[in-house]
């Protein structure tokens, strides 16, 4: 097993947020967690990449990575892990990526500061397959723009890119559709589904559509205030939906050609 999250607690100073989550993916595997807004979604991803905001801490539980108990990790150890076995995107990698920095001093940044044996053109180089690898058209074009000439979805392949250079085992990605229009989102999650193909990474996968979840994942998480109200294989939990909370999650996915779209 690639991440195994048990009996997790994560507390923001006294506040109990995120209560007993549980979660087990293998390589290969792609999990999705649903539910509203607030209901704790991005702490439990941000635990598991070691950077909760603020106050935010594990008070119980254990998360196991790849063997590793990561919640013993030193600062330099989390650092080491970032981008090399672990990787996030956000729902706007523009926010990520500084929008006054043209895309290649940026990437060019990134890649030496994981890798600072590597000289600026070998990085160059790097990024450049790595932008074509996301099906970005004219790569040097793409080094050479500021993030803002870029659209969302191009600038969501950039983000996608940047996080697979070094091949992660693990890439999180918080909401990265939720910024673009619904062509563009079908157009990432296949992006997604492509990068956990070539590189047999895990993917989890934050979203509010329980449609996008059903469409991409083998597995499925559903939280709700703080808990996880329902978690299975994408069969189980689309199939068979056990929490009230979850049929009204499918009611609301839309019935496209007379079907539902995760059907
Ligand atoms: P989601 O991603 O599902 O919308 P979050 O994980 O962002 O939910 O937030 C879960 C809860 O934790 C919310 O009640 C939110 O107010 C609280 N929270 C999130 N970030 C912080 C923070 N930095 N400090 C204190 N509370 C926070
Ligand atoms: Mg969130």
């Amino acid at each position: 097993m690639l991440l195994e999250v048990k009996n997790l607690d994560i507390s923001y100073g006294d506040k109990l947020t995120v209560a007993n989550a549980n979660l087990e993916l293998d390589k290969g595997e792609i999990l999705s967690i649903v539910g509203e807004s607030g209901s704790g979604k991005t702490t439990i991803i941000r635990a598991i990449m070691g950077c909760l905001p603020g106050a935010g801490r594990v008070s119980a539980g254990s998360i196991i990575f790849d063997g590793k108990d990561v919640l013993k990790n030193t600062p330099q150890q989390w650092r080491d892990m970032s981008g090399k076995e672990m990787s996030m995107i956000f729902q706007d990698s523009g926010n990520m990526i500084n929008p006054i920095r043209r895309i290649g001093v940026q990437f060019i940044d990134y890649i030496q500061t994981h890798s600072p044996a590597t000289s600026k053109e070998e990085a160059y180089e790097m990024a450049t397959k790595m932008l074509a690898n996301v099906h970005l058209p004219n790569p040097d074009n793409i080094m050479n723009s500021y993030p803002f000439e870029l659209s969302g979805g191009m600038r969501q392949r950039v983000g996608i890119a940047m996080a697979m250079t070094f091949s992660p085992k693990i890439l999180l990605a918080d909401e990265p559709t939720s910024a673009l229009d619904v062509t563009t989102q079908a157009q990432i999650i296949r992006q997604i589904v492509d990068v956990r193909n070539e590189y047999h990474a895990a993917v989890i996968i934050v979203t509010h559509n329980l449609g996008v979840a059903s469409y991409m994942s083998n597995k499925i998480m559903v939280m709700k205030g703080g808990k996880v109200a329902e978690s299975g294989t994408r069969e189980e939990v689309i199939g068979n939906p056990q929490h009230e909370y979850t049929k009204q999650l499918l009611r609301a996915v839309p019935v496209i050609g007379g079907k539902r779209y995760y059907e």
